[in-house]
């Protein structure tokens, strides 16, 4: 058994958390691989290290110094080592980190020293060797990650080590320069790790127990969810549930590796499985793995008779509003009705209008509605597709809640249902579904 494991921001805030962190992996003789974040926020009020290293770059750009700012650094590394009664030689470490900072002026390398730090301290802690990323992570040209290579490297460099740590959320791109993911992106580099040394689970500790079955905040004691297919997992993090980076799936995907979202505050938790389908344990699936939702979509409904028979409607339509630079979140379609859904933020500044009047000069449609202020709610469930009745369940419970369904969507894969509502319904709605089938 060969694990691979990635800790959050919150899980390396102080000493006694990496202290945590170190029980967690010395508790499992298979967690070989440990990939780490930067120091998150210790409280609410606190800064995570991430964030005050993008200070120190903004510093840097005005004064040619990052001195000041970087004193914030200085103090949260000095007091991890010092509480962790360790005998590296942290000042020296910094004193370069400042330095280089100072002389590579990237706002990606000074972003990325947060995890760098982070790693070192780490390794030192636990005995196990520092591999640095930027040896294995590579991206391309268009800023991608060049997957082949880095898994290779990943493999390659990784067989003769039996167990190390390894600074996530950047790599090098195509000119040897450090380039960090985006915000969040150490899950990424564990999920690539995995991957690269064939691991057979990649465990993601944080400080939730996993994913819910929705919002906590829109539902109180909210349930777990146990297990949840990538693909399940794919559009519930489409619709904004966040716990993992959306991207992190990838990776683990092609390799077919499981990730467990685990608590590093209560390690006895289960935490969520997001498994392949073929691992995914049907004897104990419930209808409705999650519900997700986001506000603030505007719908075209275009309507014209015989729509159907006419060559090039919808490709005209989307032509419009590829001229209009806009991304199309869903685009369900009736016998004689098109509905386009976007968000509306990006139809901010008057867009709108001239939109709406080039679709009529492109397609001369009968009648086109506007209709904004509107929330898309997901409910997505592997198991809906083998199931007769789970969209007149919903419905109902949707009724009986008074509430008024504007759009619905449902993906031909049957892994969810996805209705619009007017954002004043949306915490009623997801309570309603919620209540409908979670028991
Ligand atoms: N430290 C980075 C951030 O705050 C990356 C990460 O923690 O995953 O976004």
């Amino acid at each position: 058994m060969l694990k691979v494991c990635k800790f959050g921001g919150t899980s390396m805030a102080n000493a006694d958390a990496i202290r945590q962190v170190k029980k967690i992996i010395e508790s499992d003789d298979s967690r070989r691989y440990i990939v780490v974040s930067a120091p998150g926020k210790r409280n609410k009020s606190d800064v995570k290290v991430t964030d005050a290293l993008y200070a120190c770059h903004e510093e840097l750009l005005k004064t040619g110094s990052c001195k000041k700012s970087f004193a914030v650094i200085r103090e949260r590394f000095t007091e991890i080592v010092k509480e962790l009664g360790l005998t590296l030689d942290i000042e020296k470490v910094l004193d370069q980190t400042e330095k280089d900072i100072d002389t590579e002026k990237s706002v990606d390398f000074t972003a990325s020293r947060g995890e760098y730090l982070s790693a070192v301290v780490t390794a030192d802690y636990l005995g196990y060797k520092f591999m640095d990323a930027l040896e294995m992570i590579r991206f391309d040209s268009h800023g991608k990650l060049n997957e082949d290579y880095t898994d290779d490297k990943v493999s390659i460099k990784l067989a003769p080590v039996e167990r190390a740590v390894i600074p996530g959320f950047y790599g090098k791109d195509f000119q040897g320069k450090v380039k960090t993911f985006s915000r969040g992106g150490s899950d990424i580099t564990g999920s690539i790790i995995a991957r690269g040394v064939k691991a057979d689970i990649y465990e993601n500790w944080t400080d939730v127990s996993g994913f819910l079955v929705c919002d906590p905040r829109i539902v109180e004691n909210a349930k777990p969810i146990k297990q949840i297919t990538y693909k399940e997992l794919r559009e519930l993090s489409y619709m904004g549930a966040q716990v993992l980076h959306s991207e992190a799936i990838f990776p683990v995907m092609k390799g077919r590796i499981p990730i467990n979202i685990r608590n590093t505050f209560s390690p006895e938790d289960a935490g969520t499985m997001i498994v392949p389908n073929e691992m995914y344990d049907t004897s104990a699936e419930n209808v409705i793995t999650g519900i997700a939702g986001k506000k603030n979509f505007t719908v075209l409904l275009i309507e014209k008779s015989l729509m159907n028979s006419e060559v090039g409607f919808i490709r005209r339509v989307l032509s419009v509003l590829e001229h209009y630079d806009l991304c199309v979140e869903h685009l369900p379609s009736g016998i004689d009705t098109l509905s386009v859904v976007i968000s509306s933020e990006q139809l901010k500044g008057g867009v709108l209008s001239d939109l709406v009047n080039e679709i009529r000069e492109s397609v001369s449609p009968d009648y086109i509605h506007v209709i904004e202020n509107i929330s898309l709610i997901a409910t997505v469930g592997h198991g809906m597709a083998r199931r007769a009745g789970t969209a007149a369940k919903l419905f109902t419970a949707l009724k009986d809640a008074g509430i008024n369904v504007r759009m619905i969507d449902q993906g031909s894969s049957e892994l969810n249902i996805i209705i619009g509502v007017a954002n004043e319904d949306y915490e009623k709605c997801i309570r309603a579904i919620y209540g409908a089938f979670v028991k």
